[in-house]
């Protein structure tokens, strides 16, 4: 049973094969046994979620129906949720319970999902890795010995371990798509504007979108049908007609032609992943799918560029973590000033305080202009390259990732190589496009993923895209040994 996806899970419901009580203790209890191995989730919600599974099923047998009803998931922990603990990874939130839902939380609740808990995150979304989550670093249940990526760690190692069947991330400058491909799982960033971030725990607000994560492309557009919607409560959200993502998972292929960045395939990519993307070119030409060579000439300059915005956006958003409201309140100060330094010295992780310090730095007068003020003429130039791109190709496509997932501690002490696993996808947040990252091969047993970019709410391409190409290959049905 928690091999199958959504869909099926959904099917079985509706049948009554099973009840949402049995199927959510039957994840509740998967947690329970591999948790202290993956250390995937923060908090594990065992009485709210077999009260909304009782819920669910009452309506159920009146006969009710709803997107998700009685189906569990997972939530990162950046998403405020009322009632349980909202860390965001931090020990500045460790004592956090939130007074209220994230938008994306209401939707799931009112479209009937059961929440089994709060998967965990590198600190403040902040690192590609999970190593910096206060609560330790996520394992990735492929191989223990490695990291599952991050800042969504958590809910790829919960979804690709079958914890949960699918789980909700964030993705600022690849946290989405990134953990996706080490987990061996599909993850989808969506435009931006598109999902709403009220209540989601802000770390660089101009990039911030939320978005699914599950087994399969076709679990993501359900995904995306309940989370993505207007909400005043966000000035950056889009009011365009809702959409079902589902209806053009099943369109043909034929006559779709798909860009190939060479900046995506030069130097410093690994052997098996150039190699998967190869076959995976192969299986999309048989399915009619044509390719070209483009450029997107200013691609070197976005691991730079964000390293100057989500910077400075971070510094300014985490200055409200002071002590005073809400949060962690260092022991004893002896006044006011003590008390806001040795708070924030003492709740925030060390990458965090790197940013913030960088932040600062690159806003303050003197540096605005040669650093941020350069950062933002340089973020137009790489959205009009993508501009350019798209009157080509329909979609653009490349790896997710330069490498498999690599050792737990191999690249913490070394900030810029562990930045530079963003390389491939971070200019799709500046440009605020949809990607997607789908299972496409492995390398010594880790999986590999390959990414597609598309112009500005054509998620639906996307979804369609990925969705054709699950049903050649068999990638995304894999699942780790240990956890079978
Ligand atoms: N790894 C990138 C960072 O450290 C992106 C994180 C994210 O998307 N939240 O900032």
């Amino acid at each position: 049973m928690y091999r199958k996806t959504l869909s099926e899970l959904a099917a079985e419901l509706q049948k009554g094969q099973i009840s949402s009580l049995e199927l959510t203790r039957l994840f509740l209890d998967r947690i329970e046994a591999s948790n202290t191995t993956l250390n995937a989730f923060i908090s594990v919600d065992r009485e709210g979620a077999e009260q909304a599974a009782k819920v669910a099923d009452a309506r159920l047998t009146q006969g009710q129906t709803g997107p998700l009803l009685g189906l569990p998931l997972a939530h990162k922990d950046i998403f405020c949720t009322e009632g349980v603990k909202t860390s965001c990874g931090s020990r500045m939130l460790d004592n956090f319970i939130s007074p209220y839902d994230a938008s994306v939380v209401a939707r799931f609740k009112t479209a009937g999902a059961v929440m089994l808990g709060k998967t965990n995150m590198d600190e403040f979304a902040m690192g590609s890795s999970n190593e910096t989550s206060w609560y330790g670093a996520v394992k990735n249940p492929w191989d223990n010995t490695c990291v599952p990526g991050g800042s969504s760690g958590g809910s790829a190692a919960a979804v690709s371990a079958r914890l949960t069947p699918v789980a909700t991330g964030t993705d600022t400058g690849g946290s989405i798509r990134q953990p996706a491909a080490l987990c061996g799982i599909t993850g989808l960033k969506p435009t931006y504007g598109r999902v709403s971030r009220y209540g989601m725990i802000a770390f660089a607000s101009s990039l911030d979108q939320a978005g699914p994560m599950a087994q399969t492309a076709e679990d993501c557009a359900r995904l995306l049908n309940v989370m993505a919607g207007f909400d005043e409560r966000d000035s950056t959200s889009i009011d365009n007609t809702p959409e079902d993502f589902t209806a053009a998972l099943e369109q043909s292929l034929a006559g779709m032609t798909i860009g190939l960045p060479v900046e995506y395939f030069q130097e410093g990519i690994h052997a098996n992943v150039a190699q998967s993307l190869d076959t995976a070119i192969d299986e999309l030409g048989k399915l009619g799918v044509q390719f070209k060579e483009i450029s997107l000439p200013n691609q070197h300059l976005a691991v730079p560029v964000y390293y100057v915005v989500a910077p400075a956006e971070c510094s300014s958003n985490l200055s409200r973590y002071d002590g005073v409201r809400f949060g962690y309140r260092c022991e004893n100060p002896i006044d006011l000033e003590d008390m806001y330094k040795r708070s924030r010295g003492e709740g925030f992780g060390n990458e965090v305080k790197r940013r913030i310090m960088i932040g600062t730095y690159v806003l303050s007068a003197g540096y605005y202009d040669a650093y941020y003020l350069k950062a933002q003429q340089i973020r137009h130039l790489i959205s009009d390259d993508f501009k350019k791109a798209f009157d080509q190709v329909d979609l653009i496509m490349g790896p997710t990732t330069p490498e498999p997932a690599f050792k737990l501690g191999a690249k913490s002490k070394d900030p810029v190589s562990m930045y530079l696993n963003d390389i491939y996808t971070i200019s799709a947040n500046l440009a605020g496009l949809p990607g997607i990252s789908v299972p496409c091969g492995f390398a010594d047993g880790l999986p590999i993923g390959l990414q597609m970019i598309a112009p500005a709410f054509m998620e639906s391409r996307l979804l369609n895209i990925a969705h054709k190409y699950q049903q050649v290959t068999d990638w995304h049905k894999r699942m780790p040994a240990d956890y079978e």
